[in-house]
């Protein structure tokens, strides 16, 4: 039997409000099957409309820390400004690679730096707002922040644009659409041959 050629990794990151989430959906929908999203665990609290299990893994602050513990993340970190801890499942990835999927995380800088000290082979992906005005707009656009919510958004966003140059590619999210064509370039140009993996799941 000829194994698979191994997936692998993409981290996608970018500043909460940039619109990161749409963009890696879409991105997703055109790859088909060849790529998938690696569920995240997080302590923090779901969100009205998300589901355990497809959002995230919503773990108490105990469960966490034993799984951390047991070695079952592949990174995890107190993600900057949030005061919560998230991170990659060994689960999420592991099996996925060595079938031949691709596997997109989306994770902040600092999970980043700690996958590619692992995978140094990883495609990474940096999504940057046209401006740190225009993305002060958008996060005040939607309207349900208080000043202080925004301002720490801000604080955040900051911290992640200053370490952009680190990834090897930057796409700017001007239109979605754009956005998605560029990813998806990228990740062809890096090898992902859609249809060679999708036969072969
Ligand atoms: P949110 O709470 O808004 O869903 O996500 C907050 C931040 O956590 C985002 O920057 C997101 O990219 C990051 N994040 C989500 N999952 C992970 C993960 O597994 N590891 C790390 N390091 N960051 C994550």
């Amino acid at each position: 039997m000829i194994a698979a050629k191994p997936g692998k990794l993409v981290v996608i990151s970018g500043p909460s409000g940039v619109g990161k989430s749409t963009v890696v959906r879409q991105v997703l929908e055109r790859l088909g099957p060849a790529i998938r999203l690696s569920v995240s665990a997080t302590t923090r609290p779901p969100r009205p409309g998300e589901h355990d299990g497809v959002d995230y893994y919503f773990l108490t602050d105990a469960e966490f820390h034993r799984r951390r513990q047991a070695g079952e993340f592949l990174e995890c970190i107190e993600v900057f400004g949030r005061g919560h801890w998230y991170g990659t499942l060994w689960s999420e990835v592991r099996s996925s690679l060595s079938q031949g999927k691709w596997v997109i995380l989306e994770i902040d800088v600092d999970g980043a730096g700690e996958v590619l000290r692992q995978f140094p082979e990883a495609v990474t992906v940096f999504i940057r707002p046209d401006s740190v005005e225009e993305l002060e707009r958008r996060l005040r656009s939607r309207g349900t922040e208080s000043e202080e919510a925004v301002q720490r958004r801000l604080a955040v966003a900051r911290h992640e644009l200053l370490q952009a140059d680190r990834y090897e590619h930057q796409v700017e999210n001007i239109t979605v659409e754009q956005a998605v064509d560029e990813i998806c370039e990228i990740l062809h140009s890096h090898g992902l041959d859609a249809e060679g993996h999708a036969a072969a799941c």
